[in-house]
């Protein structure tokens, strides 16, 4: 009889995913190079630029500016803005911590919306509801490589007079409408950090279609420096965020193969649509159809305990792990994390601000509670092998699914 391996039977996976992060011989030669080059920062460098000119075209953007990591690059963003003090930012409250922080470390309100039934991503009419006269930006996070609703949001932000931007942490190489995510709004950025769709263990980047705000994120990143002045001359508040051509040489190999990674794991995620939405309790992250690219950070699915016997989330995901399936956890939303129950965050505003804060409360946020408990994250990796990995993905629920009653 079939026996889960949770249980201590044979795992239905024998032939392991590919490994993440990929590299060869290409990403060994680059990292030599700029050993034997002796420019290994950026400033004198030719790596990291190059990067950031490819990385901006072939996001369809006109400028490109990387730096350290993906959280900072939301802090340059921000800060070269000019959003800070009093100011507020409306983000998702189903996101990684980063796209809030970043507001209110220059002093602005992250005021955290839930997201859409479908795709998890933000919600349009709760953005809308959110805005004051304080609402400088709206920032889009593309969930696990699904685009937010960029027509809606963009609207929005015209008729309000906001800056839409964009965190594509997860999302390299989407598309909304044929072209590609980052620059649709003011700026975006991404991260290069090791879970994401290209790496260097860690980085990340801006991009912008805007000549004046590429010269202030430029200058943010670099000590406040401006193009073509003295070394020591520092015009605006800014920070060392440079990204060192250690990683711009590794990022430009990682670039070159990322077409080739993207198309698998498109195919893969197509096949799992089609086959997972057929299992009674799994329902796919929606695929909006103006999407005409998801880079897919994760493949998400939302679990339904009722139809696995009642079997909880967390087991569910236990099971499918002991399958020899590899998952993430999904995010807790922003609004539970301790830094904002317990007032913490309020230190960051003005005191009147501050004190006009109400504390966040649970049900305003009813979809984002559902992502967190019942959404299910396969890692990238598991989309980057053959079709019989894919099929093996849907057998291993369907195991799970047949044996629930046996864990209970
Ligand atoms: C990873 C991530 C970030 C931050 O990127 P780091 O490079 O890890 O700092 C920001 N936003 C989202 C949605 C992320 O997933």
């Amino acid at each position: 009889m079939e026996k889960l391996a949770l249980l201590g039977g044979d795992p239905l996976k024998t032939k392991p995913f590919p490994e993440w992060p990929q590299y060869d011989e290409h990403e060994q030669e680059a990292l030599l190079e700029v050993l034997e080059s002796g420019a290994w920062w950026r400033t004198p460098g030719s790596r990291t630029k190059a990067f950031e000119e490819a990385f901006a075209a072939y996001h369809d953007a006109r400028y490109g500016i990387a730096c350290t990591n993906g959280t900072a690059a939301i802090e340059i963003m921000i800060s070269a803005l000019g959003i800070g003090l009093g100011d507020e930012v409306i983000v998702p409250d189903f996101t990684f911590v980063a796209t809030a922080s970043a507001v209110l470390l220059h002093g602005a309100l992250p005021v955290f919306v839930d997201v859409d039934r479908d795709t998890y991503c933000i919600n349009p009419q709760k953005v809308k509801a959110a805005i004051t006269e304080r609402t400088r930006a709206i920032i889009a996070v593309h969930l696990a490589g699904h685009p937010a609703d960029l027509d809606a949001l963009q609207e929005i932000a015209d008729q309000y007079g906001l800056h839409l931007l964009e965190d594509c942490a997860h999302a390299h190489g989407s598309e909304w409408k044929g072209k590609k995510v980052g620059a649709f709004g003011k700026a975006g950025t991404f991260s290069f950090q090791q879970s994401k769709l290209m790496t260097a263990g860690e980085g990340g980047i801006l991009l912008t279609n805007d000549p004046e705000l590429e010269i202030l994120l430029r200058s943010v990143h670099d000590c406040g420096r401006m193009p073509g002045e003295w070394f020591y001359s520092h015009f605006i508040n800014g920070g060392n965020y440079r990204l060192s051509e250690w990683q711009g040489a590794i990022l430009n190999q990682q670039l070159s193969r990322f077409d080739s990674q993207a198309r698998v794991r498109s195919a893969n995620a197509s096949f799992l649509n089609e086959n997972l939405k057929m299992i009674e309790g799994i329902t796919p992250q929606f695929y909006d159809p103006r999407v005409t690219r998801n880079g897919h950070y994760c493949y998400i699915f939302t679990y339904e305990p009722e139809c696995f016997d009642g079997l909880p989330t967390q087991t569910f995901i236990q099971a499918l792990e002991a399958e020899g399936i590899p998952t993430q956890a999904s995010y807790p939303p922003l609004h539970a994390l301790d830094v904002f129950t317990s007032g913490e965050y309020l230190k960051r505003l003005l005191p009147e601000h501050a004190a006009a804060q109400k504390p966040f409360r649970d049900e305003d946020f009813p979809v984002t509670e559902v992502g967190f408990r019942n959404t299910v994250w396969l890692l990238h990796r598991t989309l980057l092998g053959d079709e019989q990995d894919a099929q093996e993905i849907v057998d291993a629920v369907r195991k799970i699914q047949r044996q629930a009653k046996s864990i209970r």
